[in-house]
């Protein structure tokens, strides 16, 4: 039997653009315009601050909004194409009740049969998790997932949709502007 290799994926801002519903709550609670990609929680805290970040991971990650969010662009087609290569796992920092929402989200865009499974890294950090399934790639959109990462098994990728090439050369992770960008890293 031949064993495929893993990645593991991220789910909020990397699969379902709930970073697009953050930063509409951001625009209506805190009166203030940032874009998607800084709606991660490494990069939104320090903008409103640790408790509203909480109040509004409250609301944009339970059932009624999870289900509600779009794909991030390119998400859906990635996770065909990632499937004809690679075991394909979801590894999300959602706490164990609201990763339901997440699989329901999954089943609503037919794509829950890409994916090996949908786990949760609440109580321990993602590289523990993606090691012990065997991932050997892990694609998030918050760098405080990626930059832990000591393992030279774990490549860390970061996907930050609309990021402009100037702040990505800023940034010290390999960063990617697409899923195309990170498709063409990971596919022959
Ligand atoms: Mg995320």
């Amino acid at each position: 039997m031949i064993t495929r290799a893993a990645v593991g994926i991220d789910y909020d801002g990397t699969i379902a653009d709930t970073n697009a519903q953050k930063k509409r709550w951001i625009h209506e609670h805190c009166g203030i315009d940032i874009e998607s990609y800084q709606c991660d929680r490494s990069s939104c805290v320090p903008i409103i601050g640790h408790s509203r970040y909480e109040d509004m991971a409250a609301a944009i990650y339970d059932r009624t909004w999870t289900l509600r969010s779009q794909p991030v662009a390119g998400a859906l087609a990635a996770l065909y194409e990632l499937n004809t290569h690679y075991d394909t796992f979801i590894i999300t920092a959602r706490l164990p009740n609201r990763v339901a929402f997440a699989r329901e989200w999954l089943e609503a865009h037919e794509c829950s049969g890409l994916i090996k499974d949908v786990l949760t890294s609440a109580g321990e950090d993602k590289e523990s998790v993606c090691l012990r399934l065997g991932i050997s790639v892990l694609i998030d959109d918050d760098p405080r997932h990626l930059l832990p990462i000591t393992s030279l098994s774990l490549r860390p990728l970061l996907l930050k949709v609309g990021l402009n090439s100037e702040q990505q050369a800023e940034i010290t992770l390999p960063a990617y502007r697409s899923w195309q960008e990170v498709l063409e890293v990971l596919t022959p």
